[in-house]
């Protein structure tokens, strides 16, 4: 628990930190790419000069990418909790991620017939999954397969009320798996054993921080040359809600 409290609160003030430069940074930022594009404007003809700027362009909007995650962060967007269907939200992650990772990468989804919902910021929980997804692709760098599995389970909840229930999500990939010293500090903001440029070592304190603000948490099992196993536990709503084909049925008034 003290860890998990000392690691919360050095979360909090990174999280501070990265917010307040980043905000900064950002406003300069945008005066620099405002400035580039009217000088872009003005070398018409200079072929160039031209390439040199764009090029200069492209990184300064490499650098918003950037310090967007890094607001992203450190919550200046506050979570949006609404109740999540897995039935009609996997089959749209699972497109978006055969996509985003190539084709040497198979995915393998899994759902339990009576999943209940759980109740998250849809945007926040998708970008946490891809985290997941993205950090597998990166550890089966010669193709692999990526598993995701969802299941209901009963659970006391953490004070120890009976009849709670949860839901598993579990992100397990065929890759390098990791050393006992790096899986001590995935979870840790700036750690990251990629070379610069490509990791920021910020992924997976992201998805910690969004999971345990959506009342959850979050596991990792991994060793080297065994694949790594991903858990994240949701609480579930209580009732189901109306199936989604039920709830895109409008009565005849609605002029919506
Ligand atoms: P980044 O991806 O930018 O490095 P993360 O916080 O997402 O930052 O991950 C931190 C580190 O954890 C990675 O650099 C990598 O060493 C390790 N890691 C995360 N996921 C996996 C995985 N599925 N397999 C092996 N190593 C992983």
């Amino acid at each position: 628990l003290e860890l998990s409290l000392q690691h919360a609160s050095k979360l909090e003030a990174v999280g501070r930190l990265t917010g307040g430069i980043a905000h900064d940074f950002n406003n300069m930022l945008s005066i620099v790419i405002g400035n580039l594009d009217l000088a872009r404007g003005a070398l018409e003809g200079n072929e160039k000069a031209l390439r040199r700027i764009e090029s200069a362009i492209e990184g300064a909007h490499r650098c918003a990418e950037l310090t967007g995650r890094l607001l992203a962060f450190s919550r200046r967007s506050p979570l949006q909790p609404r109740a999540l269907d897995f039935a009609s939200f996997i089959p749209g992650l699972v497109k978006l991620l055969v996509r985003t990772l190539g084709e040497r990468i198979t995915i393998a989804a899994e759902l339990d017939g009576e999943l209940p919902d759980i109740c998250v910021d849809h945007a926040q929980f998708e970008a946490a999954l891809i985290n997941l997804a993205v950090n597998a692709r990166d550890a089966m760098p010669e193709g692999g397969t990526l598993g995701i599995r969802v299941r209901g389970r009963d659970a006391p909840a953490p004070d120890g009320a009976e009849g709670a229930r949860w839901v598993d999500i579990t992100v397990t990939d065929t890759g390098t798996g990791m050393s006992p010293a790096v899986l001590a500090r995935v979870f840790e903001p700036f750690f990251t054993t990629k070379e610069a440029g490509k990791g920021t070592g910020l992924g997976l304190s992201m998805v910690y921080g969004f999971v345990q603000q959506s009342g959850g948490t979050i596991t990792v099992d991994s060793s080297p040359g065994q694949g790594t196993r991903f858990v994240v536990t949701l609480p579930a709503l209580a009732r189901k809600s109306v199936p989604s084909e039920a709830a895109g049925q409008r009565a005849p008034f609605d002029a919506a």
